[in-house]
This record gives structure tokens, sequence and C-alpha cells, in this order.
């Protein structure tokens, strides 16, 4: 069953091996686990429900039974966590809807205008940027989880595209792909619970985005159903008739309504892939060959490579001890010291191209010193790529909080940025004398330039008040230095209601009114997801409500 208060699957549990609680003590100081609160205690506080009673819906299709309110309330970004950790949740839905198909989606959609209902449509709930959070309102919220419509609907071999219910999580996605042959190849690293709508509506990305392409490249057209009626997304392999209404759908964020047919772009099945290790002296020599990989157009599914302190902490957490011990010892014979990084990366393709990339990459890497340990260690990385996210537990219980950003850049401002986010976070604490454990990889590599993603780990305060204002803190110099650094305020999470403050930056003024009034075109009301990736609304209606 799927944990209420955390990532995944209840059953599974990752632990941290001895070294690495020693080595984050070294880091960060000894620290105690904040206490819990249990599912009961929370569900004995969810208030009464406002939502109007229909007699149209039955309990399956919508219910506002608290638990179920509990389980949809939150999702996966740290707030989002202190929140269930703590039981101090301050808001709930009025109600959870499990619609089967888009006619009940349509149903839900005009109950929701004739009886003033905000809506929060929801895929698999693991928003890292309080996309999916409910913000206080006079009004009833209606959360729509999508889980039920998860079936692939049609498959198209000739023209390979593939039509799922938006609901669809990425193991059903590929489980019912594979039974024929194809495969969509979008893994983000919370594939386990995502679901296609919500790759769409928050524009994500998936590990293997160089070989498949962002979900951009691979959402080629569906259906919404919005306040106005059912909108019909056609595929075209390409068109020139005017501005694209599939990438106004990309990155909507649940603000125009509820995507409910996906149709996707799929490829065979690859005859051959593997994962690859390869250690660098420096990180100019490894950020140099992910930069020349991507401009020669090298044919690799995936490319990731750690700074120095990533790689290391990485080294430390894996357990091991004395395997390690013995890769570093030889790693600096052969010139990979303290300052080495680790690249990971995928060859995925047909026997041939396999082949041809196998041979380029050797070419390129001993080009700048790199050390490859052959699929040992990235096949590995492989097996446990789904299952990172439940180190957060493991740290969390031993009083550590973990969290991440990211964003992408140009290749001539990536050091920059980097150095600056980094500094921003590893200072961020220096007011209460605490230290802040900080480290990057660069992913995701274009010509123009690539995504960073920095993590940063901190001590829980001695209560959640103090842990969330050191996160508050944190998450405010990081995202100021992003923005005022060239730095997209989002590569791969999207929005929500934790990034939107930072959005006029980017997009600027004339940017801001487009999407402000797209906004207002499918929702004069502000009854959609409100508060999600422009808070002008909110704020209106908050107002209103006062
Ligand atoms: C551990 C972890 C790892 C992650 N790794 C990655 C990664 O590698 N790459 C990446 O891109 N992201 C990653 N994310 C972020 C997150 O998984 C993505 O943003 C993902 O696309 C969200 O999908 P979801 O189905 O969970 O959507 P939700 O979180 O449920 O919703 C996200 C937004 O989409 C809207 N939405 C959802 N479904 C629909 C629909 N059918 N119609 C209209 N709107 C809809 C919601 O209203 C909301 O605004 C990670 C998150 C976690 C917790």
């Amino acid at each position: 069953m799927r944990r209420w208060n955390g990532w995944g699957d209840e059953s599974f549990n990752m632990a941290l091996p001895d070294s690495a609680g020693d080595f984050l003590q070294h880091l960060l100081g000894s620290a105690s686990p904040l206490t819990d609160a249990t599912l009961d205690a929370v569900i004995s506080q969810v208030p009464a429900t406002k939502m109007p009673i229909s007699e149209h819906f039955s309990t399956e299709l919508l219910t506002t039974d608290p638990e179920q309110r509990v389980r949809h309330a939150r999702g996966q970004s740290l707030p989002d966590w202190l929140a269930m950790r703590s039981g101090d949740f301050s808001v709930f839905p009025d109600a959870v809807a499990f619609p089967e198909n888009s006619v009940q989606v349509a149903q839900l959609l005009q109950f929701a205008k004739s009886h003033d209902i905000e809506v929060i449509p929801y895929g698999g709930g693991t928003s890292v940027a309080g996309h999916i959070t409910p913000k206080p309102s006079q009004r009833p919220v209606l959360t729509v989880s999508m889980m039920k419509m998860n079936q692939l609907l049609d498959l198209n071999t000739d023209s390979q595209i593939a039509t799922f219910g938006a609901g669809t999580p990425g193991p059903m996605v590929e489980s019912q792909l594979r039974a024929k042959g194809y495969t969509l190849g979008h893994f983000p690293q919370s594939f386990e619970l995502s679901t296609l709508g919500g790759w769409v509506a928050s524009r994500s990305s998936g590990q293997q985005s160089l070989r498949y392409g962002r979900i951009e490249q691979l959402f080629a057209g569906g259906e919404v159903e919005t306040f106005a009626g059912t909108m019909d997304i056609p595929t075209f392999p390409a068109s020139s008739a005017g501005p694209d209404i599939r990438e106004l759908i990309l990155g909507s964020e649940g603000r125009f309504g509820i995507l409910t047919e996906v149709k996707v772009r799929v490829s065979r099945l690859a005859e051959k892939e593997d994962f690859f290790v390869t250690f660098f002296p420096n990180w100019e020599a490894a950020k140099s060959f992910c930069r020349d990989a991507a401009q020669q157009r090298i044919g690799l599914s995936m490319l990731r490579v750690s700074n120095a302190v990533e790689t290391q902490t990485q080294l430390k957490l894996a357990g091991h001890e004395s395997a390690i011990a013995w890769l570093e010892r030889y790693l600096a014979l052969r010139g990979c010291g303290e300052s080495k990084c680790m690249l990971t990366f995928g060859i995925t393709g047909s026997k041939a191209q396999y082949r041809a990339t196998s041979k380029q990459i050797a070419k390129l890497s001993r080009q700048f010193n790199g050390i490859s340990t052959g699929t040992l260690l990235g096949n590995k990385w492989r097996l446990k790529r789904f299952t990172l996210p439940y180190l957060r537990e493991a740290l969390w219980l031993k009083g550590y909080a973990i969290d991440t950003l990211e964003t992408a850049t140009d290749w001539q401002n990536v050091n920059l940025l980097q150095d600056k986010v980094e500094a921003a976070l590893r200072d961020g604490l220096n007011d209460e004398n605490e230290p802040v454990h900080v480290f990057t990889h660069l992913s995701h590599v274009y010509s123009q330039g690539c995504s960073l993603y920095t993590s940063y780990l901190y001590r829980c305060g001695p209560d959640y008040s103090s842990t969330f204002k050191r996160w508050q803190k944190l998450k405010a110099a990081a995202s100021k230095v992003l923005v005022d650094n060239h730095g997209t305020i989002s590569h791969q999470h999207g929005v929500g209601k934790d990034h939107a403050p930072y959005l006029a930056v980017e997009k600027g003024e004339q940017g801001m009114a487009v999407i402000e009034s797209l906004c207002e075109h499918f929702d004069p009301e502000h009854q959609l997801n409100p508060g999600t990736l422009v808070d002008t609304h909110w704020l209106d209606s908050n107002e209103r409500d006062k």
C-alpha cells in the first residue's frame, strides 16, 4: 500500500549503511528525528466537508471519506513532507473523485461549475512544487484523482501513436506497451507513481530524454475536458498552422482543464541497452565531455555527471566500504583523486547503433582522461534508479531533511550558476550556525546547455516549525539566485505554488499577460487549481473570501 506520509510503497524501506550515518554526523552534526503523527490522529482532525451533496454521484465516484481527503491533500515537496509527518496539514480537500472515463470528468466539472467548487486535477500526487496542495478557501475543494483512467486504449503501430487514459502511472505505461514490443521511454525518477497526465501538465523530463525526448516531444495530442466543453488536440507529425494548442496544454498544471486521454509517440523496444560509469579527474573534464557529447550528437540515451561532492557523497552512501576503498585507490592511481567526478551514461538502440556509440564514447572519454568502470556500476544504477526517492525516509529517520532543486542554463553559464546556487544553500543557515551539505549533478544535456540538479541536506530543527523555516530560507535564497542568473526556475519539476512567485522574472510582463489571459479564458471564476502556475488569481479569490 502507498505510504500516506511519504514516498512509495510502505512495504519497501531503504536502510542507510552505518558508514553513511557517520559521514552525515561528521558533516552536519548529530541529529534527532522529529516525532511523526499517526494516520488516525490526522484523520481525527479532518474538518466537516463543505462539499454539497449530489445524488448523481456514487461514493465510488465521489467520496468525502476523511482518510481519502488526507491521502490526497499533499504532494511530495519538502513542505508537503513536513505537513504529513507533523500532521499539521492545515487544509484538506473537501472530497476526492475517482472518475473512470471522460464523461464522468465532464460531469464533475459541470457539478463544480454550478456549485462554485474548486477543482484540483491529481495524477500521481508526486509534485515537488506544491501543485496539488489546496489553498485555504471558503469554497469547497474537489480533488479529482485520475488513477482509474489507467489503460492503453489504442496503439497505432503504423504511426507509433499510443492512446492512454491520462491517469496511467509509469509502470503501467511501460508494461502495457512492452507487452506489444514498444516503449514510451519516459522515466522520471518518480516513475513508480507519477502519471502521463501529470507528466504533460507539468512538462516533465525522463532520465533517458537524450534518446526519447522530453514529454514535449512525446506528447502528440489528446483530449481535455474544460469548463467550456471538450477540447480535442489532433495529432500531426508536424504543423505550421499557427500557434500549437498542444504546447498550451504542456505545462498548464491543471489550470485549463483535465486531460483525460493522452496520445504519445512510442518507439520499438531497443535491441540492446546498457549503463556505464566513467570517472573523470575533475569537473571541467567531465563537463566538457558532456557538452561535446551533446554537440557532436552522439547517440547516448542518458547522461549524468556528479560534481566532486556528489561523487564523494554517493560513494559514501553506497555502503560496501572495502570495495569502494579499493575502487578509489585504483582511480587515484589512474589520476582520478579527490576532485574526481562520476559520469553515468546509457547506450540504447539497435546492435549497430550500440556498437557505433560505444566507439564514439570511448574516443571522447579518452580525450578527457576518463577512466571507465564498464557496466559494473552502471547496471547497478539501473536496478536502483527508481528506489533512490526512498532515501528521504531513511535520512528523515536519522533526523536529516533533504530537498532538491533544478534548473537549466547555457553551457557558458553552468559553472557560475552552479557555484552561486551551491553557495546560497551552503551559507543559507549561517545565521543559525547550521551547516548545509550541498551537491549537484548535470544531466539532460542539449547543444545549448544542460540542466543542473542540486540536492541539499540539513539537520532538522528542534521542532517542525524551525525545520520548515530552515527550508523557507534555503529555498528562497536559491530560487532568487536562479532567476537572477539566467537559470530557469524549473527544468522539469514545473511551477506549482512554490515557484509561482518567480515565474514573472522569466516570462516577462507580456508573457505573464498571455498566461493569465489563458487562465481567464478557460476558467473565468478561478476554480481550476487556483494558486498553481500563477498566483494572482489565488490572491484575488482570497481577497474576495475575506
Ligand atoms: C522522488 C521524486 C522524483 C522526481 N523525479 C522527477 C524527474 O526525474 N523528472 C521530472 O520531470 N519530474 C520529477 N519529479 C516531479 C514529478 O514527479 C513530476 O512533476 C510529474 O510530472 C508529476 O506527475 P504526477 O502524475 O504525479 O502529477 P501530480 O503531482 O498529481 O500533478 C502535477 C500537476 O499536474 C496537474 N495534473 C495532473 N494530472 C492531470 C490531468 N490529467 N489533467 C490536467 N492536469 C493534471 C496537477 O493539477 C498538478 O498541477 C519527481 C518527484 C519526486 C517526488
